[in-house]
């Protein structure tokens, strides 16, 4: 059986959320119909955004479910940095560096987080600005400091958008208690389907829609709710349990400790499920298929960029030169098995060992 060890990529599906999505798809109705088939499709739906808020202490109707965080992240940037310089650190994922032109790059420190003097410097120096920091690193798993970039953001009038993608489901996180402008979360990083994410909103602030479309989510976000998939999210958000960070925290030390290798953001906080291997001269793409063959899913860079070869741009965004092409992210699922791990060790080092020697030959 192949161990799968990419959950920044996406989650294995949890079966309270596929158990929902099926039921859903029974459903006929249009959310938007009147009828009566119409209404339960809505109350479906209505269900689906009270749950997803109330898990992160929001309230539901500053809730606005997107096709995923790629689309939460867009509507953010476009919708709140309408008018606003627009300043995002330099790890950030693509769907927000990409989100629109001319955002400004905000340094990380060699540990992977932002450099607050820097952010400090940026917000002086004039213009209203809209901040985009993620919450956790997709590949290394620092966490930024999201408390002192918000004070700094208040103190300058600027507004905060949290890309919280990787940590929702693994360290605990509110939108009340982070007191952020708006937030990024995607249902299948958590054990939700693809395809259905959401952005909130600090209760008063609303934004202008990307796609009008017919009006739905209160004018925010046209076209017909994909209401199994909301089913599914809102029933991961309801299944996922943070105490179980402490056993793959244990997991992923282990992994550090024996695996005899450097791990790139280790000085920083970090989520407790990921870890991010630089094997120095060995190009992330050789460890990953080594490691494939041998039955082991990882990653190299984001998955959103893998297959492209070359550098993970956030590796070289922390000052890691050349060995920004060395690293690979090993990223425990919320169902992985000691078993696994028992695995994986002892795969990683013969990969090591084999590819040190085959580039010293
Ligand atoms: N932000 C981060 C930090 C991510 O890791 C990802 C997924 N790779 C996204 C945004 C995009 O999410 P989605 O797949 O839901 O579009």
């Amino acid at each position: 059986m192949p161990v799968y060890l990419d959950a920044n990529a996406t989650e294995p599906l949890r079966p309270q959320a596929r158990d929902a999505m099926i039921a859903a798809l029974e459903l006929p109705g249009n959310p938007s119909s009147i009828h009566a088939d119409g209404r339960a499709a809505r109350r479906l739906l209505e269900e689906g955004r009270r749950r997803v808020a109330e898990r992160l202490d929001a309230r539901p109707q500053d809730l606005v479910f997107t096709s995923g965080a790629t689309e939460a992240n867009a509507l953010a940037i476009l919708g709140l940095g309408r008018g606003r310089r627009i300043l995002a650190g330099g790890t950030e994922h693509p769907s927000v560096l990409r989100a629109a032109p001319g955002i400004g790059i905000l340094p990380v420190q060699g540990d992977g987080r932002i450099a607050l003097d820097a952010l400090e410097r940026a917000l002086r120096e004039g213009g209203a600005a809209l901040v985009c920091l993620m919450a956790a690193n997709n590949e290394t798993g620092v966490l930024h400091p999201i408390d002192a970039a918000l004070r700094l953001c208040r103190q300058h009038g600027a507004l905060l958008h949290v890309d919280a993608v990787q940590a929702v489901g693994r360290i605990a996180l509110t939108m009340a208690e982070m007191g952020a402008d708006s937030l990024a979360i995607s249902a299948h990083k958590l054990g939700g389907p693809k395809g259905a994410g959401a952005l909130l909103l600090r209760p008063g602030l609303d934004l202008a829609a990307m796609l009008p479309g017919g009006g739905q989510e209160r004018g925010r976000r046209g076209g017909t709710e994909a209401v199994p998939a909301i089913a599914g999210f809102a029933a991961a958000m309801a299944a996922y349990d943070l105490s179980a960070a402490a056993r793959l925290r244990a997991l992923r030390d282990r992994i550090e400790q024996e695996c005899g290798t450097d791990v790139i953001g280790a000085d920083a906080p970090r989520l407790p499920n990921t870890t991010c291997l630089l094997l120095r001269g060995v190009p992330a793409e050789t460890q990953v298929i080594a490691l494939d063959l041998a039955g082991f899913r990882v990653s190299a860079g984001s998955a959103c960029s893998s297959g492209k070869v070359g550098p993970s741009p956030a590796l070289l965004a922390m000052g890691l030169g050349a060995d920004a092409a060395c690293a690979i992210r090993v990223s425990l699922p919320w169902n992985a098995s000691d078993e696994d791990v028992d695995r994986f060790i002892p795969a990683y080092r013969a990969m090591r060992d084999r590819l040190r020697a085959s580039r010293s030959a």
